[in-house]
């Protein structure tokens, strides 16, 4: 039978409770564990597809399609857990399938209340995960101790233990442990009216992590233990990390958190292997070069939103022996001052995902300054769709061309609505989402950087290239690197003449782990090496001048 751990956090949100709960994951796997993980978020929308990227950060989408919270990406880079719908439950889709129970009459006339059926449900969406091939379930509660929205979730979690037995279950509470300037010290009180809060529910933590910018004094973590009523080995320090996030898993285990966790949970457990944690350190501490990437977006300023992608850069900076300097850029910023300001000195373009029209002219500007000055680009999703705007534009002659999505009287729609999307009104969950294969064509740069022909990857759009214009693009330089199996989509494309210009309509930067990055990210971060080293011996002017922007231009 599988047993199950619970994370919950308090004192204030963004804790990092993801990481640690994906290093949780890591630690126990690489104990021979095998571990399930889970999120249970306690907000109202069924998921957080339809929320912005400034209330959310990104949408993780998982190969069944499903928009999910980003902490499931840290749950995929670190661990080998199988992630599906099952992973992330929010409120809203724990109340929906009540309500649809209740409209079946399935509660046989009883009053529906909170408890034991929203209870209840919470728990089966728990259990699901137990399947026989599982040692572990991870389900970390979105949320702080305290707010009213997570109270049905915590309540289910002390249930839970309840119905499996309390020695299959370990609840590990996350906290802050502040430094106060002022007073020159740290302080625990926030902490203990956190577990106070959890233990009035009637939770007891076996387990408290504390985030923390200086060091936890034995004293201060023996105060810790005795007001929060668990023994002084368990007080886990968590301090910040300035170097890497991929030391958080390191630290924990030097701080003991997977002897404890083996040994409450009596499991079967094989020694800790770290050895390629500490060997993928090892190259992100000595790196042979350095390249800066700008990567161009409508939500710069939020660190959140392009969360897999400046990940999946930093996997492809390991495998490339680079230290890769992320600028996010503004695409506005670009429109006010110009591309050839803003982008000055930069290794390497990345356009990332988007929705509207904000930004957009910024977007094609960089993508326009990229392929002229033969600096690597790399076009996702609405990247790709810019970089067909910017190529029609520019290449092909074909003025005002542009996506249907800004522009419906577009007289060159190169970017169109696909054809399934024509009739559907519900923006939750209609999307064309999930895995799905794509073939590359030979001598593209995208089959020399995965090395096979058939790739598949995670979709999350409504619009797509527009086949009539693909012969015209052809005939002015641009490859189609990439299509559906059928050929009726358009997935990849290319500028033939451009040392590294890809651009794709699904999203790589979901498949990217530390230990191995993704293979278009890595050749991307490789051109982006190859591009310093010319720019730094000085020759890029004289590349320059042969330029895939004037020669295509011309046909
Ligand atoms: N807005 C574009 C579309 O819906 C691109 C989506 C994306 O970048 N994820 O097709």
């Amino acid at each position: 039978m599988a047993k199950h751990i619970f994370v919950t956090g308090g004192v204030v949100s963004s804790l990092g409770k993801g990481l640690t709960s994906a290093s949780v994951g890591l630690l126990l796997e690489q104990r021979g564990i095998r571990v399930r993980m889970q999120k249970l978020d306690p907000y109202i929308n069924v998921d957080p597809g339809t929320m912005s990227p400034y209330q959310h950060g990104e949408v993780y989408v998982l190969d069944d399609g499903s928009e999910t919270d980003l902490d499931l990406g840290h749950y995929e880079r670190f661990t080998h857990s199988k992630l599906t719908r099952d992973s992330n439950y929010t409120t809203g889709q724990i109340y929906q399938s009540v309500i649809h129970k209740e409209r079946r009459g399935e509660f046989l006339g009883k009053t529906v209340q909170v408890i034991p059926h929203i209870t209840n449900e919470i728990k089966s969406v728990i259990h699901k995960l137990a399947e026989p091939d599982v040692d572990v379930v991870i389900t970390e509660i979105g949320g702080t101790v305290g707010d009213i929205e997570s109270q049905p979730f915590l309540e289910a979690i002390r249930q839970f233990s309840l119905d499996v037995g309390k020695e299959n279950c370990l609840y590990i509470h996350l906290t802050l442990v502040p430094y106060l300037k002022a007073a020159g010290e740290l302080k625990t009180k926030p902490t203990q009216h956190s577990v106070g809060q959890l233990r009035e529910i009637g939770i007891q933590p076996d387990i408290l992590i504390c985030r923390t910018e200086q060091s936890i004094s034995r004293e201060d973590r023996e105060k810790i233990a005795l007001f929060c009523n668990v023994p002084i080995d368990a007080v886990i320090e968590e301090k910040d990390k300035d170097f890497s996030i991929y030391e958080v898993p390191l630290s924990l285990a030097n701080n003991n958190l997977d002897n404890l966790i083996v040994e409450q949970l009596a499991l079967a457990a094989a020694e800790l292997d770290l050895d390629q944690w500490h060997d993928l350190l090892g190259s992100l501490r000595n790196p042979e070069h350095e390249v800066s990437i700008a990567v161009v977006g409508k939500y710069a300023e939020h660190r959140d939103a392009y969360k897999s992608i400046y990940e999946s850069l930093d996997h492809a900076g390991i495998a490339n022996r680079a230290q890769v300097c992320i600028q996010p850029i503004q695409s506005e910023t670009i429109e006010r001052e110009g591309p050839e300001r803003v982008l000055a000195g930069f290794d390497g373009v990345l356009v990332p995902g988007g929705f509207g029209e904000r930004g957009i002219e910024g977007k094609v500007e960089a993508i326009r300054l990229a392929r002229e000055k033969r600096i690597p680009m790399f076009g996702i999703c609405l990247g790709m769709q810019c970089a067909a705007v910017e190529f029609a534009r520019n290449v092909c002659q074909l003025p005002g061309a542009h996506s249907t999505e800004f522009d419906k009287n577009t007289p060159h729609p190169v970017i169109c609505l696909l054809d399934e999307q024509q009739t559907i009104t519900d923006k939750g969950g209609t999307m064309r989402l999930g895995s799905q294969p794509t073939k590359l064509v030979v001598d593209s740069k995208a089959l020399e950087c995965y090395g096979q022909e058939s790739v598949d990857e995670r979709h999350r759009h409504r619009y797509e290239f527009n086949n009539a214009y693909r012969q015209q693009f052809s005939a002015h330089g641009m490859r189609f690197a990439g299509t559906s199996p059928d050929d009726s989509l358009v997935e990849v494309i290319e500028v033939a003449d451009h040392p590294w210009f890809v651009a794709v309509q699904y999203h790589p930067e979901f498949k990217s782990k530390p230990t191995g990055a993704h293979p278009l990210f890595a050749g991307f971060v490789a051109a982006a090496v190859e591009h310093q080293i010319a720019r730094t011996e000085g020759r890029k002017d004289r590349e320059g001048k042969t330029a895939a922007g004037g020669r295509s231009r011309n046909g």
